[in-house]
């Protein structure tokens, strides 16, 4: 008997998740890449697959959705955190608070682990082939559509030993936060704006100042790069015979960013509902969406109260011997945020247009290019 066809854009996480997971169940698989390879959005930096929202491990989690580790995967049991007023923390926890892992075309990165892995499943990628239209039944795996957060970073090499920094200072990072990481003999440091885009080069430079003083470095071989997240709720993702994952559906941390498990993790439950027939909105809102509509709130409180917001963080985070369970409570929907969801839905709308850029005509920062995409 002939396989079913599934067609799947964009050869992300997500997309790569979902393909795998159809050609195993028995589907001839084609997924189409708009870039030469996959990763091309990414610049062999690290990122972190967070393991806090959920009891159970994520690297349990991927296994029973049948994805392999072999790529780079390093876990992190804690890391140190400074506030708003320099205040300084060391998190720690028993079990993996994050792995990390590296993005882009590099040999060990999470992208490349994914392709090898959808390829050995038997499934077609078809690279430089960007799709403006499919028709039928098909994925919709493209990424972020536009801008409500940008980050700007380098990567280098370091024989500082692996640790974890982070800064939360409106000055060097504006609604975000700024942070350092370093595995193995590399390190990534990059600042995440969540408004204020044009200030992003002086943020860079206040950034790689801070950690200077914090951490005397030096950079051998350094790479900048720049690179931004969607974030949204949308009442269905299934359009027409379409289905929509990862980035492209809007599935994001809305409080930090950490969005690969939500692209892997929808990727999964699209192929799932396609292979038992059921329907992928009733998958995603039972899985994702009180994680999407607790960061939803979270983002609120960051964006009104600002600093004041992360001072109480610290006071928080100062109480905790084991930060998973804090931080689980902190990703998870409570009876006070599902009083704040409305308020919440009404503050955050995509920021696509920031009515604040004042650069000039052809300036090439991460924000100027992003609102061209
Ligand atoms: C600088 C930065 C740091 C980040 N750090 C973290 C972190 O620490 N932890 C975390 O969990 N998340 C992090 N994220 C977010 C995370 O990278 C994304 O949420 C995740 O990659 C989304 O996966 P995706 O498959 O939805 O989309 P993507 O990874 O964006 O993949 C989409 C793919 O679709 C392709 N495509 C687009 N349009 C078309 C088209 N028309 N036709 C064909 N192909 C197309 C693109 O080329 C791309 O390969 C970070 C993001 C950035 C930018």
């Amino acid at each position: 008997m002939a396989k079913k066809e599934m067609e799947i854009v964009g050869a992300g996480p997500s997309g790569l998740v979902a393909a795998m997971t159809l050609q195993k169940a028995g589907f001839q698989v084609k997924v189409y890449e708009a870039r030469k390879d996959v990763g091309c959005r990414f610049h062999g930096d690290f990122q972190g697959i967070e393991n806090w929202s959920q009891e159970e491990d994520i690297l349990e989690t991927l296994d029973k959705m049948g994805i392999a580790i072999n790529f780079r995967c390093g876990p992190f049991y804690g890391g140190r955190i400074y506030g708003p007023t320099g205040e300084q923390l060391d998190l720690q926890s028993k079990t993996p608070l994050f792995y990390l892992v590296r993005r882009g075309q590099v040999p060990d990165s999470l992208d490349q682990g994914l392709k090898t892995q959808a390829l050995e499943a038997g499934v077609e990628i078809l690279f430089e082939h960007r799709k403006k239209t499919i028709e039928g039944r098909a994925i919709t795996a493209t990424g972020p559509k536009g801008a409500d957060a940008i980050a700007k970073g380098v990567t280098f090499h370091t024989d500082l030993p692996d640790q974890s920094l982070t800064i939360l200072d409106d000055e060097i990072a504006p609604g975000g936060y700024a942070y350092f990481l370093i595995h193995e003999g590399l390190a990534t440091m990059a600042t995440v704006l969540f408004r204020d885009y044009h200030q992003e080069k002086a943020c860079f430079e206040k950034m790689k100042q801070a950690f200077q003083k914090l951490i005397p470095y030096k950079m051998s071989d350094p790479r900048e790069f720049g690179g931004f997240g969607n974030f949204y709720i949308a009442k269905s993702e299934e359009h027409g015979p379409r289905l929509y994952i990862g980035e492209s559906a809007g599935f994001q941390d809305f409080l930090w960013g950490f969005g690969m498990r939500y692209a892997m993790v929808s990727g999964y439950l699209a192929a799932q509902s396609i292979i038992r027939n059921t329907s992928y909105d009733a998958l995603w809102k039972a899985q994702l969406l009180p994680f999407l509509q607790a960061g939803m709130v979270n983002r609120m409180l960051i964006d009104r109260f600002g600093a004041t917001a992360y001072r109480i963080l610290m006071k928080q985070l100062k109480g905790q011997a084991e930060i998973r369970p804090f931080m689980k409570e902190k990703y998870s929907m409570s009876f006070k945020k599902s009083l704040l969801l409305p308020l919440a839905k009404r503050h955050v709308q995509s920021r696509v247009k920031d009515e604040r850029c004042i650069h000039p005509t052809n300036c090439d920062c991460v924000w100027c290019r992003c609102a061209k995409v």
